[in-house]
């Protein structure tokens, strides 16, 4: 018998490889109190929190929390079921219900997580509808800096997946270009979740009609800040159903709660209930949690207010980074990197951070693309003044002034 290699060893090389470049992750387990705002805590220290995507503080909002103890109270904790089989109540149907009346689409349909979402999506649509059949396969067209999960769809689907650099949207063309008369589609974040920029969609809705391709926009980071009551990116630029036939968001970010969905046209969702196997073959989420996400959309939706206080210290964390000189990205969402470069410079950065008692991520390769390691700092509606004041001057003694990043 030949000798086959060890697959728990080359995991095992592979990490310490990883671990060895200044690339290595580990889990953090932190603690959280409601009473305690943007605050989390590590071995017993209060760190102020700049890491978490829970942008209009629902996470821990009271009625968000009521929503769902009270849900869980009076229907118990889990769905019991998958959704075509008995899992799928009242509570999910009426957080639809709200999901496509928000975000001005005919229907929506709820997933489990954003990563299942996006496979499921990309899968039903991209994957060929009979695997015997010989048709040419589909051509997915994607910005480099799209969210994992969209590029792990694609491979998934077995179309061709051809990316673009980013937000370039001659590029984007040229891609279609290489395979004219290919079903196509172009799939893009809303807001890019280690960037913070927001695609140049209406430019891509153009595109994509030109091109007779389909749009689909990740909108797991605009959905809640950016456009009019909150209703995403695509709101903002003013792009329905039919420019922008593809919308998917995510309930875990500024929802502050779990779960995602996609909203479009009645025959899309038709399609992804008998086609996107991550919506078909696993359990519904939680009752009680779709519970908690009707509760947080309808605050996110109507308490402009919050989200004024979250707009006001993006401008407050900007205005004092660009007056100390600190290497910002072009950013107007509650994403606010700081460009460092090197990982291990990134990665000491976040470490002096912590000790001044600011917990933010040094975001590294395969992350963000080689020599573009980062702070990550990202911003609530419930840090006050004297919490961005504090990291702002935190951050000038540890980083380099702009123009050193580079
Ligand atoms: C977080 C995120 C996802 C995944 O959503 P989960 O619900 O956390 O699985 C998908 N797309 C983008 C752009 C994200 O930032």
């Amino acid at each position: 018998m030949t000798s086959r290699p060890d697959l728990l060893q080359g995991l095992a090389d592979a990490r310490a490889r990883r671990v060895g470049g200044a690339l290595g992750r580990r889990t953090r387990t932190v603690g959280r109190d409601v009473a305690a705002p943007v605050s989390l805590f590590v071995d017993g220290r209060r760190l102020l929190d700049f890491a978490s995507n829970d942008y209009l503080a629902l996470a821990r909002d009271a009625a968000v929390v009521d929503a769902l103890a009270g849900a869980a109270r009076r229907t118990g904790v889990g769905a019991g079921a998958a959704h075509l089989l008995g899992g799928h109540r009242e509570e999910h149907a009426a957080l639809e219900e709200a999901l496509a009346a928000w975000t001005g689409r005919s229907r929506a349909l709820l997933f489990s997580t954003g990563y299942m979402a996006n496979l499921g999506v990309l899968q039903a649509l991209l994957a060929p509808a009979e695997p015997t059949a010989r048709t040419t396969p589909a051509l997915c067209v994607q910005d480099k800096l799209n969210h994992a999960c969209l590029i792990d769809g694609a491979r998934l689907a077995g179309c061709e997946l051809k990316r673009y650099p980013h937000a370039d949207v001659e590029a984007a063309r040229r891609q279609f270009g290489t395979r004219p008369g290919a079903a196509a589609m172009l799939a893009t974040d809303g807001v890019f979740s280690m960037d913070g920029d927001i695609a140049p969609l209406r430019a891509l809705a153009a595109l994509c009609a030109e091109e007779q391709a389909l749009l689909m926009v990740d909108d797991a980071h605009g959905l809640g800040v950016l456009g009019p009551r909150g209703a995403g990116s695509l709101a903002e630029s003013g792009l329905d159903e039919t420019a922008a036939p593809v919308l998917m968001a995510t309930l875990g970010k500024a929802l502050g709660v779990a779960g995602a969905f996609v909203a479009g046209s009645a025959s899309l969702i038709d399609g992804l209930v008998q086609f996107a196997r991550p919506y078909i073959y696993t359990t519904a989420m939680p009752p009680a949690l779709a519970a908690a996400c009707l509760a947080a959309v309808g605050i996110a939706r109507d308490d402009g207010e919050r989200r004024q206080r979250l707009l006001l210290n993006i401008e407050r964390f900007r205005a004092g980074a660009a007056a100390r000189g600190l290497p910002l990205l072009p950013s107007r969402t509650a994403i606010q990197p700081l460009l460092v470069g090197d990982s291990v410079a990134a990665l000491q950065a976040a470490q002096t951070l912590e000790a001044a008692g600011f917990f933010v991520p040094a975001i590294r390769p395969p992350t963000v693309p080689e020599g573009s390691a980062r702070l990550r700092v990202t911003l609530s509606a419930a840090h006050v003044e004297a919490d961005i004041d504090g990291l702002l001057a935190a951050l000038s003694r540890c980083l380099p002034r702009s123009g050193a990043a580079s």
